[in-house]
């Protein structure tokens, strides 16, 4: 069983500096052995992640469970399956529900544990069902009425479970109607976020009736950096990576954000990007 020490920067989308403990179990019994014998976090694409040179866990990459089935309107897909190609993929067979994903660069299982959302749509809409390992290793099949879900939160985070695969029940659409949407939703994601930069997506959930990035924006604390890490011009409630930042210096600037924020509007602004660190 090998565990390597991998850079940070291949295989999360801030790309900070650093190093990181990696295994990528090539099935179901190396998965459990693994988490029988090591401190262990799963992580999918790295695309929610700000991970810290001294975190100490073991991360676990489930990149080999990607079988996909689509039967009719039933999509069966591994946790580890990459979600903006799922998107394209039902494009491509007639099932719309997916489109609002194709550019959220995350996995399946990701996807599920943080409810991921754009566009008024989220994960959680279109699933049927998933299949999760539990505290005791044991395999669980979820159905839909016990799917439970909030704003940018699921029973996955609540459970500590692991999300192996994922059931979506989508609609029939013509193909070409479903393609037209997804190229509008990437033009006016270009439009709108800094994608020429790495980044880890909306640093803060949206307040109760309002915007975190207007508040940030309102604020004048766009374009403040500290080193490499930097607040985007074009959205603020992205941080964007110049070349060379660390954890550190992202983490500096969300303080002094958060702290901007409470002393303006009296609002406490909520992570939605993930810290791993110690
Ligand atoms: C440019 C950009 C745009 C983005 N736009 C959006 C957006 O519109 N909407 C949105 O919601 N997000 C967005 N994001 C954030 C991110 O892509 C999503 O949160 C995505 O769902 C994270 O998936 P991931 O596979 O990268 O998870 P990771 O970042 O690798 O992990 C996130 C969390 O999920 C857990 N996890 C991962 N896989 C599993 C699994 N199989 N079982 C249990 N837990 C698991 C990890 O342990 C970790 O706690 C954006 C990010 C970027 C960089």
């Amino acid at each position: 069983m090998k565990i390597d020490k991998v850079s940070i920067k291949d295989y999360t989308t801030y790309k900070l500096t650093g190093k990181m403990k990696l295994f990528v179990p090539k099935d179901i019994s190396e998965l459990k052995e693994i988490l029988k014998k090591d401190r262990c976090k799963i992580i999918g694409n790295g695309s929610n992640l700000i991970i810290d040179k001294s975190y100490d866990k073991t991360l676990v990459k489930l990149q080999h469970f990607d079988d996909i089935n689509i039967c009719g309107n039933i999509v069966d897909v591994g946790s580890g399956y990459s979600l903006s190609k799922l998107s394209r993929k039902c494009a491509d067979n007639a099932l719309s529900g997916l489109e609002f994903a194709c550019g959220i660069p995350g996995t399946v299982g990701g996807a599920i544990y943080m409810n991921a959302g754009a566009y008024g749509h989220e994960i959680f809409d279109v699933l049927n069902s998933i299949t999760v390992l539990d505290e005791k290793l044991q395999i669980i099949e979820i159905c839909k009425k016990d799917l439970k879900s909030s704003y940018r939160n699921s029973l996955l985070k609540d459970n500590n479970y692991i999300c192996l695969k994922a059931q979506f029940k989508l609609d029939s659409k013509k193909s070409e109607i479903i393609k037209r949407d997804i190229i509008n939703i990437m033009e006016d994601r270009r439009k709108k976020q800094p994608l020429e930069y790495p980044s880890a997506g909306s640093v803060f959930k949206n307040p109760k009736g309002y915007s975190a990035g207007r508040l940030i924006e309102k604020s004048g604390l766009k374009g403040l950096s500290v080193n490499d890490a930097s607040i985007s011009e074009k959205h603020a409630n992205f941080i964007i990576n110049k070349g060379n930042a660390s954890s550190d210096d992202v983490i500096k600037l969300i303080n002094i954000i958060k702290d901007k924020i409470k002393k303006e509007y009296g609002i406490d602004l909520e992570l939605e990007q993930e810290i791993l660190k110690g």
